[in-house]
This record gives structure tokens, sequence and C-alpha cells, in this order.
């Protein structure tokens, strides 16, 4: 079967690019690698989204998924793309579910978190080591955890974990955080945070399950140690492109133009996996729109 659109990814970005093509009438096919849903599976609450005061992130993530089902978006789990090939027109989408030929395809499969390279990161990883708060901040009740960064990600988990956690301290290697005013606000009025600035973590530490941190302060180089039961990593975002061959930034971040075309016609990026200033649900909502009438456009010069 030859489909008008593939996209990858089941992110806000792919599923709004899947609403906008069937609303188009166009053949499409949505390809995730895990369950549909994307990034915000692992958000406690959103409260940037407009029209949703305050929501969780899984709760979105289903609405979004229902609103592509009434279109009647095809929508295929459990398929990772490897790479894209081309036969003249023609794209054919590898992936560990079979090929599939399309005559677009858009790419919205976001990023993965980056790790921090720390000694102990790889061994600890589910042992007290973790990189999303929602599924794991339950075991931490009334222990005291460690979380590391000092963007938006790393600031609001770090609140919703002080809802379990006795006590949150934020390891930043900077002496102020990126994250959001409102976002800092909110941290430095949370009694249960407490800030470590211009500090690395070296080590993770522990016998069976972590316990401690030893941390390196950049300015100083003085060598210290946090006692702490777990440790929350939010260091920033690794884009999920090595199957897709079009021009990328030094970071593997897609370069795409203001209509989401890529260096290859008839491929189209969007959301979280492009270069862009922004990584939020509604700049990938907006990017899949536009890949979405983008590709239809394409798809109409053929
Ligand atoms: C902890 C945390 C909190 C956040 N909080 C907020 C917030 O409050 N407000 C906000 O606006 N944003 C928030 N964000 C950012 C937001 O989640 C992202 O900007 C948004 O999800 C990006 O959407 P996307 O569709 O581009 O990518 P993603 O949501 O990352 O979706 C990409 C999808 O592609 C799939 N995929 C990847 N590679 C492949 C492949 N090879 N084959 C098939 N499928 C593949 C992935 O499994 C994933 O489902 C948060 C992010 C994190 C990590």
């Amino acid at each position: 079967m030859l489909y008008d659109v593939v996209i990858i990814g089941g992110g806000p970005a792919g599923l709004t690019a899947g609403i906008y093509v069937k609303r188009a009438m166009l053949k499409a096919l949505l390809l995730e690698r895990t369950g549909v849903g994307g990034q915000i599976i692992i958000t406690d609450l959103v409260e940037n989204y407009p029209g949703f005061l305050e929501i969780s992130g899984a709760d979105l993530a289903r609405k979004f998924e229902e609103h592509a089902q009434k279109f009647g978006l095809e929508m295929q789990s459990m398929a990772e793309v490897s790479g894209i090939e081309e036969i003249g027109n023609i794209k054919i989408v590898k992936t560990t579910a079979g090929d599939f030929e399309a005559k677009t395809a858009i790419i919205a499969s976001g990023t993965t978190p980056k790790k921090l390279g720390a000694k102990g990161e790889i061994e600890f990883t589910g042992r007290g080591v973790s990189y999303c708060a929602t599924c794991d901040g339950f075991f931490f009740r009334d222990k005291v955890v460690v979380v590391v960064g000092g963007g938006d990600s790393a600031i609001t988990e770090a609140i919703y974990l002080t809802k379990m956690a006795k006590k949150v301290i934020i390891v930043h290697r900077r002496d102020k955080l990126r994250a959001e005013k409102i976002n800092q606000e909110h941290a430095f009025a949370n009694p249960k945070i407490s800030f470590v600035w211009d500090s690395i973590v070296e080590e993770i530490a522990g016998k069976n399950t972590v316990e401690k941190v030893i941390i390196k302060n950049v300015k100083t180089n003085a060598i210290s140690e946090i006692n702490t039961d777990g440790v929350f990593i939010y260091v920033g975002l690794i884009p999920n492109t090595a199957f897709a061959n079009v021009k990328k930034d030094e970071r593997g971040f897609i370069v795409a133009n203001d209509r989401m075309e890529t260096s290859v016609r008839g491929i189209f990026a969007a959301g979280d996996c492009r270069v862009t200033p922004l990584r939020q649900i509604a700049t990938a909502v907006g990017d899949g729109a536009i890949a979405a009438v983008s590709s239809e456009k394409y798809i109409e010069g053929l």
C-alpha cells in the first residue's frame, strides 16, 4: 500500500500532523517505536498549554491520541524506524515492523534525555538514578533526592518531587537557573528545595542503591559529598534522528525551514527533533500542523 504521508513519532508534533493530514483526506500512517503519546506521558503536570489550566501529561497525550483517532489516523505502535530510503519520489520507511511506502515522510521523533556521564550513573540507573520523576518519584517518599540541572524540566520535576520526598537538592553547574521565571519563583519559594550552585556531579555512589553523590565546585574545584537516596537527571536532550539522512546541526537536530522542509524533498521535520529556539508542546503542535500542510502541498505538486 502506498501512503500519502508516513509520520514518524507519536508525540504532540506527530499526532497534530496526523490530525491535519487526515482532515486533508490524505492516506496517512503514524509509526511509533513505543506507545503513542511522546515525552508528555512522563510529565506530571502541564500548565502552559493553552486551553488547559492544569492537566497531567498523560491525560493531555490521551486527548491528542483520541483526537487523531477521531479523524481515522492509522497508528502503528512498536514500530521503530531505522531508515528512510528513496526510490524515485517514493520514500521507503524501514522499521522493526516492516517497510512502509509513502509519497512524503514527516519526522517527529523528538528527543531522549541526555546522560550526565558521571561515574556510577549507568550502574545505578533503576537503583536510585532516574530520568523520570513521574515514573519513579513514588519510590522516594520521605527520602532525600538530588535533581541535576537548571532548565524547566529540572525545576518543574524538582517541584513535583517535593510532593513525595522530604528534601530535594538541586545541583546546577551555573550560578543561576535557565528555567522560566515563574518556575524559578515556585522553586525558590518551596521550603523543601535547596540549591547547590556552580557544581557538577562527578560520581554517584552506594552499595546496592544510591547513597551519595560526589560533587565538584567548578569555580573552586572543591570536592564534597551529598548523602541522597536518589538522583534525577535533567541535563539536556539528544535528538532521535540517527535514522534520518537529512541535514542536521552539530548536535544532530534536523535543519528545517519555516515550512518544515528538510534538505530532502518530500521529507519534513516537526517538533523537538528539529533546530528550534523552543522545545515545548505548543511549538511541537504548531510545527506538526505546518509540516502536514506542507506535505499536502508537496503531494499536490507531484
Ligand atoms: C520531564 C519533562 C517535562 C516537560 N514539561 C513540559 C511542560 O510542562 N510543558 C510543555 O509545553 N512541554 C514540556 N516538556 C516538553 C515536551 O514534552 C516536548 O516539547 C514535546 O513532547 C515535544 O513533542 P514532539 O512530538 O516533538 O516529541 P516527543 O514528545 O519526544 O515525541 C516523539 C515520539 O517519537 C517516538 N520516536 C522516537 N524515535 C523513533 C523512531 N526511530 N521510530 C518511531 N518512533 C520514534 C518517541 O518514542 C516519541 O513517542 C517536558 C519534557 C520533559 C522531558
